[in-house]
């Protein structure tokens, strides 16, 4: 064998057993080495290692059998934290958590403009601010997710964000010159997505399409538990594909695109038409949910016809992917209680049977913090790429 391999399988070994310990603490030596199949003196310096490393450590408990007590190895879920921020057109969304993708912190502003700079600057704010809130660590902050409403190439540049009205920003060189930990930047809906398989509604599915219904509508798309990001990095732009005809011209050029008639943007804009808000200056998303719990009927009959419009998109989602679910997430997640009849009933009138047999229409369980969660999740992987190879 030569060195290189040995390196490799040795790098491979210590990897096994870290994600033993991270997933099954409290383990002890001998388990880790019966699970393995590595001699006891293999565990015991790898261990010794990753000790050394402050990944591990060891706490001398258990009930001893006669002869030494057994000890237990932990795993050091607070020797580093991750930042998540989600970027949205109106507000941003930080969250601190520790290597086990424990939320620690929360943190959230309002957004006065979509400027890059004002974005920007807040974006630094809410970094800087959660950082200060972490405990003191061995690796301290490795790194930052930052997940963005448009669509991001290979290597993190922001190609485009219509909402946000952004071409070719490169906010991840700017942040880092800012910032000693690496910053990842993803799309916002693959962030959601990552995060409710990771630690959300979707934890127990293989393929899933996650939709982030806010100011737009984007998707993540998880296919045999792996993001699917496409060739350059820009799938799942299904808020751009049309669902009318002749219908309203969209900012990307298209035409009747879906997230014109089904998502928040599209709620508020025909709800500032209604009776009920006639004398608003400006209706909030909190207005219409308010008015929705009180059961005032022509809300909620705008929530619904804007449900038929998200149905049937979903519809050509199940049609493309034949996923095990459908979460809608994002900001339309609060409408949980109002939006899953009329989505289901459009689904049990254009699907094929066959179709509706094992699928899941679901919300999502983080709520609005699935991006920002899931993007946390990815600095994490980026820092653990380090240590750990996947074998996935
Ligand atoms: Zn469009």
């Amino acid at each position: 064998m030569q060195t290189g391999d040995q390196n490799l399988v040795k790098k491979l070994n210590k990897s096994i057993v870290l994600e033993i310990v991270q997933k099954k603490s409290p383990v002890s030596r001998t388990d880790i080495s019966r699970e393995t199949g590595l001699t006891k003196a293999t565990v015991s310096s790898l261990i010794g290692e990753l000790i050394d490393e402050h990944f591990i450590y060891e706490i001398e408990n258990g009930e001893s059998k006669g002869g030494r007590k057994p000890v237990m190895l932990y795993f050091n879920q607070q020797a580093g934290f991750t930042v998540g921020v989600d970027i949205g057109v109106d507000r941003i969304l930080g969250v601190l958590s520790d290597l086990n993708g424990n939320l620690l912190e929360q943190y959230d502003t309002e957004l006065t403009d979509t400027a890059v700079q004002t974005v920007t600057d807040e974006v630094t704010r809410s970094i800087k601010s959660l950082c200060e809130s972490s405990p003191d660590s061995p690796y301290g902050i490795v790194g930052a997710g930052i997940g963005v409403p448009g669509t991001v190439g290979n290597r993190g540049e922001i190609r485009f964000a219509p909402n946000l009205g952004w071409e070719n920003v490169h906010l991840k060189e700017t942040l880092e010159e800012i910032f000693p930990f690496p910053i990842i930047i993803e799309n916002e809906a693959n962030a959601g997505a990552h995060g409710e398989k990771l630690y959300g509604a979707g934890s127990e599915a293989s393929n899933l399409v996650y939709v982030s219904v806010g100011t737009g509508i984007g998707t993540g798309i998880v296919i045999d538990g792996n993001l699917y990001r496409g060739e350059r990095g820009f799938s799942g732009e299904m808020g751009h594909m049309s669902i009318e005809l002749n219908g309203i011209k969209c900012t990307c050029g298209n035409i009747g695109c879906w997230e014109l008639y089904a998502s928040e943007h599209a709620l508020l804009e025909q709800a500032a038409h209604l009776k009920t808000f006639e004398t608003y200056e400006k209706v909030s998303f909190d207005d219409v949910i308010n008015e929705a719990s009180l059961g005032n009927g022509e809300v909620l009959t705008l929530i619904n016809t804007i449900g038929n419009y998200l149905g049937v998109g979903v519809v050509n989602i199940i049609n493309t992917f034949n996923p095990e679910q459908v979460i809608i997430g994002n900001r339309f997640a609060r409408l949980e209680k109002w939006m899953t009849v009329p989505v289901e009933r459009v689904l049990s009138q254009r699907l094929l049977p066959y179709q509706q047999k094992s699928f899941q229409l679901k919300f999502s369980s983080l709520r609005s913090l699935s991006c920002a969660i899931g993007s946390s999740a990815f600095a994490l992987a980026h820092f653990f790429s380090k240590y750990k190879i996947s074998i996935g």
